[in-house]
């Protein structure tokens, strides 16, 4: 198969529209066969549930090319089953399971010309997408479901080198004791935009949410899970309900495990004792694991011994861990690399 020509080193991280798309419908109680289509417009009533009253929930996960060549994905999975508990908390039907992964094979396979070649860094961006699609006025959940797959190639996230970060600690919330913190749906990110575009203006780079009820307990930043290194090499990642279960963290612990003989602990972590960690990363589909340098709480600045030029030693060794194994240069754990082609 010929790959596009795209300079696929210096993509960013945006929309490229591809070729081909995967479309199923839900009415009157069930869903569709469903089907590949090259039609990236989506027609749906001017009064469709996901207008009004912004039903919808999404997936991200890549699509990589490994050293042998293959195209594989990352633990498909358990995005068909965080996507299906989505789906579940805001009222909407259910995409099966199986039938999720099966699309998402068939997406890919029919956009491999897209798939970026391994050693670029590039990769093939995934995201599935649901929505309540027939006119919804009083507040009640759609009838009518759209379930969606497009792809799109994103560039290295590191393009130019590893940058540490430098966060802010939030005084806005994202997620409610009890809310919907927990699930992947375009609600949390809409309140996100206020506190993300506030934090860029005044020079940091993320924002650090606390619990909503005490505000004294780390939770993750909007689109990504926290994980820290204490100094005697332990890994620690938040636990918390209204966290999303990001499945990048829930590698790496296994991996930190597994692979790195570490120890872990997901438990309650306090803002008071960040101050006493190594090292610090944000982890998710995107970056796999960015570095944090700096965390400031208002005025008070917490510098990691890691600093602001690379990653520290450990989450270094996380990330390379894990790429390895997404990349099939070193053996992955039963069930996670899902083969393409
Ligand atoms: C998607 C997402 C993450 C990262 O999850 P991954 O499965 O690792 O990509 C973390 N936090 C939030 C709020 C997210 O939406």
């Amino acid at each position: 198969m010929e790959k596009k020509n795209i300079d696929w080193s210096n993509l960013g991280f945006g929309y490229v529209k591809t070729d081909y798309r995967f479309v199923s419908d839900f009415k009157d109680g069930k869903w569709d066969d469903g089907k590949m289509t090259q039609d990236d417009k989506v027609v749906i009533s001017e009064c469709a549930g996901v207008l009004q009253y912004a039903q919808t929930i999404f997936e991200g996960m890549k699509a990589y090319t490994t050293q042998d060549g293959r195209i594989v994905t990352f633990r498909p999975d358990l995005n068909a089953s965080r996507m299906a508990d989505s789906a579940r908390r805001l009222e909407m039907p259910v995409f099966p399971e199986d039938r999720f992964v099966e699309a998402v094979v068939e997406t890919v396979k029919a956009n491999a010309a897209y798939v970026p070649p391994y050693g670029s860094g590039a990769t093939l961006y995934i995201r599935p997408y649901m929505f309540g699609s027939n006119p919804v006025i009083g507040v009640k959940p759609a009838d009518e479901y759209q379930f969606r797959i497009f792809t799109t190639p994103v560039g290295p996230y590191f393009k130019g080198g590893v940058k540490p970060l430098t966060i802010r600690v939030s005084d806005f919330d994202r997620a409610a004791p009890h809310g919907t913190g927990h699930i992947k749906a375009g609600l949390n990110y809409a309140m996100s935009l206020h506190a993300i575009v506030d934090a860029h203006q005044q020079g940091y780079d993320e924002n650090m949410y606390l619990d909503a009820a005490t505000r004294t307990k780390v939770e993750e930043t909007g689109g990504a899970n926290f994980l820290f290194i204490t100094k005697d090499g332990k890994v620690v990642t938040p636990k918390s309900e209204s966290i999303l279960p990001s499945i990048t963290r829930r590698s790496l612990m296994h991996v930190a495990k597994e692979y790195l003989e570490l120890e872990v602990e997901e438990r309650e972590v306090f803002l008071d004792e960040l101050k006493d960690f190594a090292e610090c990363g944000l982890c998710g589909t995107a970056a796999v694991i960015s570095p944090v340098g700096k965390i400031v709480d208002h005025g008070k600045e917490i510098c990691f011994p890691s600093g602001m030029e690379a990653m520290g030693p450990v989450t270094q060794k996380l990330y390379e861990t894990l790429t390895g194994i997404q990349m099939g240069k070193l053996e992955a754990p039963e069930g996670w690399l899902k083969v393409i082609e």
